[in-house]
């Protein structure tokens, strides 16, 4: 797998899932969709953007877009999930 291919990006959020006390979604294809959707973004735009926001191309309207996006642990607080379902409730 290349530098900054799936499984790298699958590296990246198994260590945020630890770090911030949840975990990865324990349906396997819901993550491999998921990441698949994050590398197309960084392909595409240069950075893992939440493949379930839009990408507006204004840069502080993006930013918070980044994977692990700005609303993560407050949608996994209240949905016991993340918008997109990567991460749940540990
Ligand atoms: S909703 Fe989930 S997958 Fe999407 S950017 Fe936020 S943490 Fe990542």
């Amino acid at each position: 797998m290349p530098e900054g291919g799936l499984a790298e990006l699958r590296k990246v959020a198994e260590r945020v899932a630890l770090e911030r006390g949840v975990k990865l979604n324990p349906d396997g294809r819901i993550v491999e969709a998921i990441l698949k959707g994050l590398l197309r973004n960084k392909e595409r735009f240069g950075k893992p953007y939440c493949p379930c926001r839009v990408v507006t191309g204004i840069p502080e309207k993006d930013e918070p877009k980044v994977c692990p996006c700005a609303w993560m642990m407050e949608d996994i607080e209240r949905k016991g999930r993340c918008h997109c379902g990567l991460f749940v409730k540990g």
